[in-house]
């Protein structure tokens, strides 16, 4: 019997399927949990998309992704803000438990101005998150994103801010693919992971050569990120959580769903 009980898929994974479909599909092949990415709840009832979501059985793990808090003038960093406690308003509908940020960054301005701004706006929104029973999750970002994406680019810096804030309802969010090439991977997660900070895992691969910085992601297995030893450094912790396959793919895009949720749940078995 295949062991599918920690397996999450995120909605834009499967981004031409509607969130009905992507429901429908995951359960019936045995996926356990869903990442809902805000794009996939457009034109839709929230609350009523939750309950949907949780009818089928699945557990929905976050509501995917606010954040991007940097910007130059004190305005827009205000209007990031309020986005930002929309986003967990919505959250809360959905019956989401997490939230997860990618923080921003904005090429004009020194990365570490946007790490004191990407400070800022999280301690702006905790109180509201706290007081919607949600928790927020730093997702640091590879490096390459970090123009325009993210002045968070390694889990020491997440785990550095996520200690500095010090809330129950802030830690960080591990993803292979931002995070595999660095060599203070190991330590990194298991601090995390022993302060109870590390809040969600995401896999995939990071194929030779990427051909798109950002729609190019491999299905686990077929690149160089050795995911069974990071998820070995976490565990070791005690994380216990979901494990959420997260691949931004044109190629996976272009093909049929249903067979590439059927390759998703063997490259998850076997490489995971
Ligand atoms: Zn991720």
């Amino acid at each position: 019997m295949k062991n599918l009980t920690r397996l999450g898929v995120h909605t834009i994974t499967t981004k031409p399927w509607d969130i009905d479909v992507a429901a429908r599909n995951y359960a019936e092949k045995g996926v356990a949990a869903i990442s809902v990415w805000r794009e996939a709840l457009e034109g839709r009832n929230i609350k009523s998309t939750g309950q949907m979501l949780r009818d089928t059985g699945l557990t929905i793990t976050s509501y995917v992704r606010g954040g991007f808090f940097p910007a130059e003038s004190a305005k827009d960093r205000q209007v990031a803000i309020n986005h930002n406690l929309k986003m967990i308003d919505e959250a809360a509908e959905l019956g989401a438990p997490l939230m997860v940020l990618v923080c921003g960054a904005v090429p004009r301005q020194p990365l570490n101005v946007s790490r004191t701004q990407i400070r800022d706006g999280i301690a702006a929104i905790l109180p509201h998150a706290a007081a919607c029973g949600l928790k927020l999750g730093i997702e640091p970002l590879h490096p390459m994103y970090a123009d325009n994406r993210s002045a968070i680019n390694t889990l020491k810096q997440a785990n550095d801010m996520v200690e500095e804030l010090a809330s129950p309802h802030l830690g960080v969010v591990c993803d292979v693919y931002h995070l595999w090439w660095d060599p203070d991977l190991k330590r990194e997660t298991i601090r995390c992971g022993n302060n109870g900070n590390l809040l969600a895992f995401h896999v995939c691969d990071w194929k030779t050569p990427t051909e798109d910085l950002l729609l190019d992601r491999g299905l686990m297995g077929e690149g160089c990120i050795d995911i069974k030893q990071i998820r070995e450094w976490i565990e070791s912790t005690g994380y216990n959580g979901f494990i959420e396959v997260e691949i931004f793919s044109k190629k996976y895009w272009a093909m049929d769903q249903t067979d590439f949720i059927d390759k998703i749940i063997s490259a998850y078995l076997q490489h995971v």
